[in-house]
């Protein structure tokens, strides 16, 4: 496949680099050390209309697509993980109830009830700059897919009641808004993954509670405590998609849980990037000694360009096929995609510091952070390295409907 950047999507990741580069990673040490969320990162997103990248044109935002947006974060985890991870919530509500939901199938009055309500979304951002976080884990099988979300809502008059407990909520404390993935409670009915909502909550509502400690080996910038939500009322409206679709989404556009990849292609190219700045003698704050004239040296980084280049090939290739209902194939590249990004970038962290030794791994360079960030990616539900390969193998022998009795 011929892959080429469109000009607006040069434009785009030439944008998200400069920010990068200049702002984003002489900040990521000092972040990562305190494990406090980057504010100022978020201020710069925001004046650059980044902010905004997924949020249709239509409403002021950057109109971005899947693939736009993939090759913007992985841009933005080159310089800084962290950033890029949350991002990827922020970022993943907007395209969720914007051009994800235009591609799905629904009722006309689900049409109808979206296109009112999705407006709201579009115009806290655009206009307020607010921040959307996506606390979907509760430490049991339902982000996996398995299991109704047991964060449960009751429909009241003009609005629901909202209780429940979510673990590694990226953005606690910092994000405006948590689009929290729930089970509508619906009285005499057992709770189903079918009757899934996902509603956005005022971060200031009574009831929400940022709770636990946050002192974790990588990601520590993300800042991703557990949210506790005590019978918290959220007025109709809030809803991010209709009744039911998160759902149908799953099934029908499988690449929305691929969105975390780009963060870890990032880390993978930084990875890369640091061990030939390292073998040439140009790491800023390092003397200049090169250590380029080694053979030994020179093979392991070819070892390294190779794993990069087999990466993003996968990368480039995975998010081109993104689109609702995908054949087979372009679903089992998604999972294989994910699994080989998460996988390999944490070995291209592991492979930069064996080549460039000892000095490599001093807290005060930043491929020691990298190692760490890139160690997150392969545990993030619900495509985690373990539930790719399962779903791979299965898919690879089963065709739909086929079972072994
Ligand atoms: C830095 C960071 C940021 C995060 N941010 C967010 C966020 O913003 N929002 C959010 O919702 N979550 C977030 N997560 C949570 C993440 O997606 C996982 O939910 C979490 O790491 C799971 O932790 P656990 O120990 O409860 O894993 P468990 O659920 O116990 O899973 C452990 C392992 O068992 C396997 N497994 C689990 N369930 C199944 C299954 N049904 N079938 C087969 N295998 C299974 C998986 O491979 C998994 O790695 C974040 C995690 C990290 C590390």
């Amino acid at each position: 496949m011929d892959f080429r950047l469109t000009d607006r999507q040069r434009e785009l990741v030439e944008l998200a680099g400069k920010l990068g580069r200049e702002r984003f990673a002489p900040r990521a040490a000092r972040y990562d050390a305190e494990a406090s969320f980057p504010f100022e990162n978020y201020a710069d997103l925001r004046d650059s209309g980044l902010l905004a990248l997924c949020v249709p044109e239509a409403f002021g935002g950057g109109g971005a697509d899947y693939q736009t947006y993939c090759l913007v974060s992985a841009e933005i985890g080159r310089h800084c993980g962290a950033t890029a991870l949350t991002f990827n919530m922020h970022s993943c509500a907007m395209m969720w109830s914007g051009p994800l939901a235009d591609d799905l199938q629904m009722s006309d009055e689900d049409r109808c009830g979206h296109d009112a309500r999705r407006p709201r979304h579009f115009r806290r951002v655009v206009d307020d700059g607010a921040i959307y976080a996506q606390p979907f884990s509760e430490g049991n099988e339902a982000a996996a897919g398995k299991a109704p979300f047991g964060t449960v809502a009751r429909k009241v008059e003009r609005g629901w009641r909202l209780s429940g407990k979510k673990i590694f909520a990226s953005l606690a404390g910092a994000a405006d808004y948590y689009g929290v993935l729930c089970t509508e409670e619906i009285p005499g009915k057992p709770l189903d993954r079918r009757d899934t909502l996902y509603l956005a909550v005022k971060a200031d509502t009574p009831g929400v509670k940022v709770v636990g400690e946050w002192d974790p080996l990588g990601m520590r910038a993300t800042v991703s405590r557990t949210l506790l939500l005590e019978d918290v009322a959220v007025p109709d409206g809030e809803e991010l998609m209709p009744r039911g679709l998160y759902h149908k989404a799953a099934g029908a556009w499988p690449h929305m849980f691929m969105t975390l990849a780009p963060t870890y292609m990032g880390l993978a190219e930084a990875a890369y990037d640091f061990t030939v700045a390292y073998l040439r003698g140009e790491v800023p704050g390092m003397p200049p000694v090169k250590r380029r004239m080694f053979a030994t040296k020179q093979l392991a980084v070819a070892e390294m360009f190779l794993k990069l280049e087999q990466t993003r090939a996968l990368f480039h290739r995975a998010i081109s096929d993104a689109r609702v209902d995908p054949d087979k194939r372009s679903r089992m590249r998604a999972l294989a995609a994910q699994y080989t990004i998460m996988e390999n970038a944490n070995d291209l962290a592991r492979l930069a510091i064996r080549t460039c030794g000892g000095h490599s791994m001093l807290k005060s360079l930043p491929l020691e952070r990298i190692y760490r960030d890139s160690r997150c990616g392969a545990l993030m539900l619900p495509w985690t390295a373990e539930i790719c390969l399962e779903r791979l193998g299965r898919e690879a022998l089963y065709e739909p409907g086929e079972r072994d009795d």
